[in-house]
């Protein structure tokens, strides 16, 4: 047992955003730099007490302190980024009013919605819900979190911290609990909603918070494709793929769970990545590369996933049925996978990999976009690396590595389709966390007055004439229709 910790009802839910409201009137009225300020003050907490933070991560998880650690390091440099570029991005600037309203200044800012709920998962319980946190705070709300059941302890060390800093401020709180503080917090009287966990408990939190008409970011799962070009470096595609695919026993958003390999190199890179698979194993020795399935019943998901692949004709070239076990799932690679088994068509989050031969990039390509999820994808390729990546429908992309987008703070995190909507991290991050405020500021008395009864028409006849002069103008009528096709 790691820690016990109290339930919070939907009472102590909602004590904790009327506080949170409290302290976010207080937090909107100071500028960017004050919030900077506090927050620059917490990362130099949270990374001088990194190892702590690491170690209730690893107690809660299992995961190995090192991985730990690089989630730590990570959130903090998200942190750092939201905190500093938060004036940058959403503060007022002045916009062009057109010639239409020439005798207007016109300007836009953004600002904090209020109260933001946060639900995270367990799998990356710093990086994960910190990419919401860190830039709601920077755009100037308070936050209540409720933490994955499994790492309250990670929910309670993070507001904690914060705490230390800013005492007398309700910033950040935690409130734990299952699903049902989860709902509390959805229908509490919060003004924005960020989740970050599994496709079905998306459309439940969706569902409820369709109820207020509070908005939500979803940050769903996933069914990263990794694609092997022909010139690729099949080397460094395999050991992607076997990074990718077991780091964190698999229990990755993003982890790759699907390979497609150009026919030309896929026996070289099947040897390679047989190779990797074999040096690495799950366990809790010094030597072991990745710990425990977090979740006891994901176990079951991985062996259904492993079967189904099995029993329709794919080969297992390292692992296979005997590898999964219970909490400890060894590295499993399975070659000719059909496109329509569970393998393929769900999220398994282990530590198994499907590999499929194609004959050209363009199946590759048509069979990574063949699922309902897109959230991160990888492409291995010298030549053809940003236009495959831009084929793919996913939010992310890599090319000749692996996740690395999720480490680059100015960059957007967030998926398609049953990944989910809206985005952490970076520019959009931060609008996604507040509201734009368009200001129209009448300088001088305009020269043709619309917006009035005192209309003439007179008037109208002038506007249209305008309108005429800037819009009217007829285009060069081409014989041939626009072709888009051919591109
Ligand atoms: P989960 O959906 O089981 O739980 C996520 C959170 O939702 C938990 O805090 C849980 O208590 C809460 N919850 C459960 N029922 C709820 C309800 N009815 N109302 C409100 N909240 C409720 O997911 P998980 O098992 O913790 O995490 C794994 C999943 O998260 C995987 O699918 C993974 O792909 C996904 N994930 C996505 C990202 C991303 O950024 N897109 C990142 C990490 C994990």
């Amino acid at each position: 047992m790691v820690g016990v910790y109290a339930v919070d009802d939907a009472a102590s839910v909602n004590a904790a955003v009327a506080r949170a409201r409290h302290t976010a009137e207080w937090w909107a009225r100071g500028t960017f730099a004050d919030r900077k300020h506090v927050l620059d003050q917490w990362k130099g907490v949270l990374t001088r007490r990194m190892a702590q933070l690491a170690d209730v991560v690893h107690q809660e998880t299992g995961k190995p302190h090192g991985d730990a650690q690089l989630e730590v390091g990570l959130a903090i440099e998200h942190l750092s980024w939201a905190a500093a570029n938060a004036g940058k991005v959403l503060g007022r600037r002045r916009v062009s009013p057109g010639l239409l309203m020439a005798n207007h200044a016109a300007s836009v800012e953004y600002l904090p919605h209020g109260v933001i709920g946060v639900i995270g998962p367990w799998n990356y319980p710093v990086y994960t819900p910190m990419g919401s946190i860190a830039y709601a705070l920077a755009a100037g709300n308070a936050v209540v979190f409720k933490p994955s059941e499994l790492t309250p302890g990670v929910g309670a060390w993070l507001a904690d911290s914060l705490t230390e800093v800013l005492p007398d401020q309700a910033l950040l709180q935690t409130v734990v609990g299952f699903g049902e503080t989860g709902e509390a917090l959805c229908r509490s009287d919060i003004d924005k909603l960020a989740f970050t966990g599994s496709t079905a408990t998306g459309k439940k939190v969706m569902a409820t918070c369709a109820e207020t008409l509070t908005p939500v970011l979803i940050e769903a799962g996933g069914k990263d494709a990794l694609l092997v070009d022909e010139d690729a470096d099949v080397e460094a595609a395999a050991d992607a793929a076997a990074w990718g695919a077991f780091s964190n026993a698999g229990q990755t958003c993003l982890g790759v769970e699907r390979v497609y390999v150009h026919e030309k190199v896929h026996d070289r890179f099947v040897e390679e990545l047989t190779r990797r698979a074999r040096e690495v194993h799950a366990g809790t020795d010094a030597d072991a590369k990745f710990g425990p399935m977090t979740l006891p019943t994901q176990v079951d998901v991985v062996r259904r996933h492993v079967d189904d692949a099995l029993s329709r004709g794919a080969t297992a070239v390292v692992g296979g049925r005997d590898a999964v076990d219970d909490p400890f799932i060894q590295p499993t690679v399975l070659l000719d996978v059909p496109e329509d088994s569970t393998a393929i068509t769900e999220e398994t989050f282990g530590p198994t990999v499907t590999v499929n031969k194609v004959r050209d990039m363009d199946e590759a390509v048509r069979l990574a976009n063949g699922t309902s999820y897109g959230l991160g994808s990888t492409v291995f390729s010298k030549s053809r690396g940003t236009e495959l990546a831009r084929r793919l429908r996913s939010g992310m992309t890599s090319v000749n590595s692996v996740i690395s987008f999720a480490a680059i703070p100015s960059l957007p995190f967030g998926g398609v389709g049953d990944s989910g909507f809206g985005r952490i991290h970076g520019p959009d991050g931060l609008r996604e966390f507040s509201y734009a405020k368009a200001v129209a500021r009448q300088r001088m008395k305009p020269a043709v007055a619309l917006t009035t009864f005192d209309r003439t028409p007179e008037t109208d006849t002038l506007f249209a004439t305008i309108l005429t002069v800037l819009h009217g103008r007829a285009t060069q009528l081409t014989k041939k229709p626009l072709d888009l096709d051919g591109r």
